[in-house]
């Protein structure tokens, strides 16, 4: 049932009320005719009594009253001597005829009262009921739009309405449906305008139909309701409604909040991750840089004191920067960019010709050929991005060549519907409890003097990630680490490229 019990206040009583009324009467009437003779007049007088009791506890003030008017008349018309008139004989039927009337006035008066009263605290029972059911079910809202229709679902619970609730969007004009706009917007705009409820019985704008209510208070409002179908007389209606939009108004509020801390937040980060980039990288950059501009100085001012030997040193050490600043410029571009997978350039590719391209370039910087590598025949293809996977395979076999001596080796196997690349070497392995920070941006772990911006295993996380897949390190058997590449294959291979 609807709350609208307040909202009846200064409508006409319903017939069935004053249906009520003559049934009491007629009854009490009939019931004290039928025992006439047998019974006193008192006996007979509280049979009306009675009605009106019954009459106080059922209907409002006006019919009760006029129930109690109603029997004092009846009882002195039918009972009271001289009978079937109105007039009364003898003083003390008057006495008892006047306290009938007060005693039953009386008790119509509380009987109302009392009434009156359960019904308001059983409607504000269920107000309050309704409020924390609102302030629940938004704590949980994730969106304006989902906080918008909690709100409507709420309104037009406790009102007969129809409701309508809408948001404000950033250009300021209210996200309405366009054929409720000629109804509802003006009312809208203004109660956001004067920051306050408008309506009957508000003291603003009395004249309007419904009443508009403001979500969230002034200078934060969010949007507006509209109530429509209400009474100027339906002041706990009116605050209930008031509630029902300022709990709509702070979720909004809230969300707000969120939001704003959150791209705070973000923007803090990537603050950091900006001011750590530029400290890691410049550091980076600038003793590379600084080496090779000295050597090429030294190469270019002194050559002729130089001796060969010395010479080809610098050339060495030049050759030697550039490829780090190169291994590091394409780290970090890579990064970056890696943070948009869109950006994928995706094809069918065989993990042998990826392997051997990338053997072939890492063992130019490697002479004692220190790597072995295993790739059986007959692999599936992958969907990847092949110049990604060279940089990814590249990286780990750097760090190998640079974390350890000896025992390089590169495996390919089949595992189930994986593609899997290990690149394992017996160098002094990771340290335990440090296997992911490892591949954290600017992590490094290494204390063995070994140069490095701490960017490669990151690259080589992201573009695994990128592909769909993973990248993992674990103690190597015997000593040393083992990184761990697993790819998915695709189910469906594509025939011609499959062929050899
Ligand atoms: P960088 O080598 O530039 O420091 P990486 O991201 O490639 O950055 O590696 C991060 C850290 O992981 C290194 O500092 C090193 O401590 C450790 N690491 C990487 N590869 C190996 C390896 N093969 N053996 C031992 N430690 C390794």
């Amino acid at each position: 049932m609807r709350p609208k019990a307040a909202a009846d206040a200064g409508k006409p009583y319903p017939a069935k009320d004053w249906a009520v009324v003559v049934g009491l009467l007629a009854a009490a009437t009939l019931a004290g005719l039928v025992l006439d003779g047998r019974v006193s007049l008192t006996s007979q007088a509280m049979l009306y009594v009675l009605a009106v009791v019954m009459a106080s506890y059922r209907l409002a003030w006006v019919p009760s009253f006029f129930c109690a008017f109603a029997a004092a008349l009846l009882l002195n018309f039918f009972f009271i001597p001289p009978r079937f008139t109105l007039q009364v004989e003898a003083r003390e039927n008057l006495i008892a005829l006047a306290t009938m009337l007060a005693v039953a006035l009386v008790i119509s008066h509380l009987g109302t009262a009392l009434r009156r009263e359960t019904q308001a605290a059983r409607l504000n029972e269920r107000r309050a009921r309704e409020l924390q059911e609102l302030a629940t079910e938004l704590a949980g809202a994730q969106h304006p739009k989902d906080v918008a229709s909690l709100g409507l679902a709420a309104l037009q619970r406790s009102f007969e309405g129809p409701c309508v609730v809408a948001l404000l969007t950033k250009s300021g004009d209210l996200d309405l449906p366009p054929a409720l706009v000629p109804t509802f917007r003006d009312g809208m705009i203004s109660c956001i305008k004067e920051a306050g409820m408008l309506g009957p019985g508000t003291g603003r704008w009395p004249g309007l139909d419904a009443w508009y209510v403001p979500l969230g208070e002034k200078g934060r409002i969010s949007g507006a309701a509209c109530i429509r179908n209400v009474s100027s007389y339906d002041h706990s209606g009116r605050e209930h409604a008031q509630a029902l939009c300022t709990l709509v108004g702070q979720a909004l509020r809230r969300l707000q909040l969120t939001a704003s801390m959150q791209a705070a937040q973000q923007q803090a980060q990537r603050h950091l991750a900006q001011n750590t980039f530029l400290a890691a990288i410049s550091h980076d950059l600038r003793t590379p840089l600084a080496a090779i501009m000295g050597a090429a100085s030294s190469l270019l001012t002194q050559r002729e004191k130089l001796g060969a030997a010395e010479q080809e040193r610098l050339l060495a050490s030049i050759l030697d920067e550039s490829r780090y600043l190169s291994t590091l410029t394409e780290n970090t571009l890579q990064l970056v960019r890696l943070r948009n997978p869109a950006q994928l350039n995706l094809d069918w590719v065989a993990m042998e010709e990826v392997v051997g391209a990338v053997l072939a370039r890492v063992r130019q910087r490697d002479p004692a050929r220190r790597i072995r590598s295993k790739v059986p025949p007959g692999l599936p293809l992958i969907k990847a991005d092949a110049v990604l996977l060279a940089q990814l395979l590249e990286n780990l076999l750097d760090n190998a060549l640079k974390y350890s001596s000896d025992g390089i080796e590169l495996t390919t196997t089949r595992a189930g519907q994986e593609l899997q690349v290990a690149v394992e070497d017996r160098g002094s392995g990771i340290p335990a409890g440090e296997e992911e920070a490892i591949f954290e941006p600017y992590r490094r772990g290494d204390r063995s003097g070994q140069r490095g911006a701490g960017l490669g295993l990151a690259v080589c996380r992201a573009v695994a990630g990128a592909h769909g897949g993973s990248l993992t390190v674990r103690a190597r058997a015997g000593g040393g680490s083992s990184f761990v590449l697993a790819l998915p294959i695709e189910e469906h291979q594509p025939e011609q490229e499959a062929a050899p």
